[in-house]
């Protein structure tokens, strides 16, 4: 299907790129458009290849049946005119993920990890145990890098660890890992699914083509998860960190079956959630045979995901976390979750008029709140009528400092603003940074 043939690459940026770089090598006529300039030495390199680019806002003349398949980016809605075109003309469309697993070698073993949250702090550790184990791993899919763009490194017997979205199942064909997780499901991007039960049909897909002797890591605690894969074909192991299950808490540690894994105070990233997705590292580490020693030795150590509950420095016994990827209230309540002892919580960011009430069951150890940015005046409002002391201050910088004086030994100092950051940074990671590179200067 990607040999030889008229392929029609719908949507450029990295993945495009990828896939057109790749499937330039297999004899086959290639247009890519997109809306938008693209990267000029991107563009260059493929014109060299013979790739044919065009940038225009009105693609749909350039599709004709003469085109054997579209490739679209995972972004562009499925109800693109292009996408429906190539529905009444019969011409599949399939994302790069499609076109990578076609062309990696055979006896790759491919690991897919999909969900609402928590896919790349999943994705991550699993990556990191089975490097740590000596095991030829390469990471890629939505974490960063196009799966296209690990087929040129990929050698036999390596390992596929990929993060995997919604939207790139939804346009899939014979893609069939060999193990796949569904960390969990809840109701997000419907504007791109239109209703939550095409995003769930859309996530179930990583398990489609699974045989008997494929592997489903699957929540057993999500109703929602235990609904949607119930005809599942595959070999199923369940994890829960609220009921008993293959894989669950017992004891203050987590057990896989009668086996204790890991204590929980040895764990470094906290929280249920978390737990959770060790729990599915774990999984995938039991299908590789793993020794316990590599998962243990890296659930030790591992600070978490970049900005995501980030573990950053222990000061003179306060912990500080960097949670800046929390811009809802959701997220924050997940952050607060996850610690026990008391709480500084530095909470703010551009205001999109959103309530923080939502907040007022999660805060039992919140001793103290410190808030900045666009929203300030509206936290401490709420805070106040909460009775929990709050202070307003204008930057982070200043917010880490005066954290770090009403703290005490045994205190967690965690930034989870429940805004997003661009009232004051261009992107949470710039706040995330900011926030690490004012504790380092405590
Ligand atoms: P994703 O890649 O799916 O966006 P991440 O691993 O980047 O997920 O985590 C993003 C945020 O989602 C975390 O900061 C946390 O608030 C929340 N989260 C992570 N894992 C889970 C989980 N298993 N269940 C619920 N929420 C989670």
């Amino acid at each position: 299907m990607f040999e030889n043939n008229k392929i029609f690459i719908l949507g450029m940026a990295r993945s495009g790129y990828e896939a057109a770089k790749l499937l330039s090598k297999y004899n086959n006529e290639i247009l890519v458009t997109d809306s938008q300039e693209q990267d000029i030495e991107h563009v260059k390199e493929l014109e060299q290849l013979g790739v044919k680019i065009i940038i225009t806002e009105d693609p749909i003349d350039l599709l004709d049946s003469s085109y054997r398949i579209v490739v679209k980016n995972p972004g562009i809605k499925p109800n693109h005119a292009i996408v429906e075109k190539a529905k009444q003309l019969g011409i599949p469309v399939v994302t790069e993920i499609e076109v990578a697993y076609y062309f990696k070698p055979h006896n790759v073993k491919v690991i897919a990890i999909t969900g609402s949250n928590g896919k790349t702090t999943t994705t991550t550790l699993t990556y990191e145990i089975l490097k740590k184990a000596g095991l030829p791993v390469k990471l890629g899919g939505n974490i960063g890098y196009p799966v296209c763009s690990l087929v040129a490194e990929t050698k036999e017997n390596d390992i596929w660890v990929l993060e995997i979205s919604g939207q790139q199942l939804h346009d899939i064909i014979n893609f069939k890992p060999d193990v796949s997780v569904l960390t969990n499901l809840s109701p997000v991007h419907l504007d791109y699914f239109e209703n939550y039960d095409n995003y769930k049909l859309s996530k179930c897909r990583i398990f489609e083509n699974h045989t008997k002797e494929n592997l489903a890591i699957i929540n057993a605690g999500d109703q929602d998860v235990l609904d949607s894969t119930k005809n599942i074909l595959s070999k199923t192991i369940y994890f829960s960190s609220k009921n008993s299950s293959d894989l669950c808490l017992k004891e203050d540690a987590i057990y896989y079956y009668d086996e204790k894994i890991i204590s929980l105070k040895d764990i470094r990233i906290k929280g249920n959630h978390n737990y959770e997705n060790a729990m599915c590292a774990i999984g995938v580490c039991k299908f590789f045979n793993i020794d316990n020693k590599y998962i243990y030795d890296v659930l030790s150590t591992f600070n978490g995901v970049e900005h995501r509950i980030e573990f950053v420095k222990n000061v003179n016994g306060r912990d500080f976390y960097n949670d800046s990827k929390a811009t809802n209230v959701k997220s924050t309540q997940i952050a607060l979750s996850a610690f026990n002892n008391p709480t500084i919580l530095l909470l703010g960011g551009l205001d999109r008029g959103h309530s923080f009430d939502d907040l007022k069951d999660y805060l039992k150890n919140t001793k103290h709140i410190i808030c900045f940015g666009e929203t300030k005046n509206r936290i401490k409002t709420f805070a106040d009528t909460l009775n929990v002391p709050c202070t307003i201050v204008d930057n982070i910088k200043e917010a880490v400092s005066l954290a770090y004086n009403l703290s005490a030994i045994g205190d967690t100092i965690l930034l989870s603003p429940a805004c997003a950051s661009w009232d004051q940074y261009k992107c949470f990671e710039d706040r995330g940074n900011d926030f690490k590179e004012s504790v380092s200067q405590l």
